[in-house]
């Protein structure tokens, strides 16, 4: 029979890749999302897939799914630092409490879960490159505490329920990931140099672009995830790409990239922004036998192709998604 899974976060960029895989892998997959920052059409070649069925929740509230599951994936949250500073609270509950009914869901159907944890657990690494034993240097009170400590107690409270209920759970560090599906106007930094790029605007390096990034691409984070999840390791795990790159360097990268004659213009660097962010991927590539396939030249080809791909209407949708209401609830 089917396994079933249950992808919180499925209209979502890695959630909906994640869709993608599981279905593909033969799995029965429920997706859930609120829709705050996820979009429809992320799934919406998914909506006729027998394989495939979609409940528009919000994990915070109290969720109920009939029938069996094997697996849980969480993947519900605002990822980027623009969004989570818009809507903070929603951030802080959905690491919490989201993670709480999923644990308890996870144990009502003796299901095994995985969380989507974060590099930024790590905070301002004063380690690099940062592996799983370093604790971190995370600012609780600052613009990015909201979505580092929501991390850090979902991450808390899924080692207690392994530890108290026995129940079978894993723990991903994603560190930035980019690819096709990406929301062009979340701020993050790929989608927000793409889009300039696109409409001809000047590509904004925030600070003076000596803060370090290393990207991943999609199909290698969803690979490391695939495996994570089907091995028997509990403690976390990063998934990331180790090769790391200046911001400016970025830039440069993005201008030869797109061929175009953009300059770069530069804005105040945001509160705690991290100087430096490097996967150590030892455990990884140990316990998971993985390491990713895609370089950054491939990874940025194929992602900038897919955005140049949409028409003017899409392309409009995907950089105006508004959730202003949602901002004052
Ligand atoms: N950044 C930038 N220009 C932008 C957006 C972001 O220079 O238009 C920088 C940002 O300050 C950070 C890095 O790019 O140092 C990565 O930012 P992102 O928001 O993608 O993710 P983070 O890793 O900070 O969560």
């Amino acid at each position: 029979m089917a396994k079933r899974i249950l992808i919180t976060g499925a209209a979502g960029f890695l959630g909906s890749h994640l869709c993608d895989r599981f279905i593909k892998e033969g799995f029965e997959v429920i997706g859930m999302d609120n829709l705050i920052t996820g979009d429809l059409r992320n799934i919406e070649h998914l909506i006729k897939n027998k394989n495939f069925e979609f409940h528009h929740h919000d994990i915070t509230k109290f969720v109920h799914v009939a029938g069996e599951l094997d697996y849980i994936l969480h993947f519900a949250s605002p990822a980027s630092p623009i969004d989570y500073l818009k809507i903070p609270i929603q951030t802080l509950k959905v690491g919490s409490i989201g993670t709480l009914h999923c644990l308890g869901l996870a144990k009502e159907k003796n299901a095994r879960i995985l969380i989507a944890s974060t590099s930024e657990v790590y905070g301002d690494p004063l380690v690099h490159p940062q592996n799983e034993e370093y604790y971190g240097n995370v600012n609780a009170i600052g613009p990015r505490g909201v979505y580092d400590e929501a991390k850090r107690f979902q991450e808390s409270i899924t080692m207690a329920y392994h530890r108290f209920h026995g129940l079978e759970t894993r723990i991903a560090r994603i560190f930035n990931t980019y690819g096709p599906r990406m929301r062009l106007n979340d701020g993050r930094v790929i989608p927000a140099f793409i889009g300039q790029a696109l409409r001809g605007e000047n590509l904004t390096v925030f600070g003076d672009g000596t803060q370090t990034r290393s990207f991943c691409f999609v199909d290698d984070q969803v690979e490391g995830i695939y495996r994570l999840l089907l091995s028997d390791y509990s403690d976390p795990v990063n998934i990331g790409n180790p090769h790391e790159i200046t911001i400016l360097d970025f830039a440069k990268e993005i201008i030869n990239l797109t061929g175009t004659d953009q300059k770069i213009v530069y804005k105040e660097l945001p509160k705690d922004d991290p100087m430096q962010r490097q996967p150590d991927i030892t455990r990884a590539k140990e316990i998971l036998n993985w390491e990713p396939k895609v370089s950054r030249a491939e990874g940025m080809k194929i992602t900038y192709e897919y955005f140049k791909g949409l028409s003017d209407d899409e392309l409009q949708k995907r950089e105006h998604k508004d959730f202003s209401e949602h901002i004052r609830r």
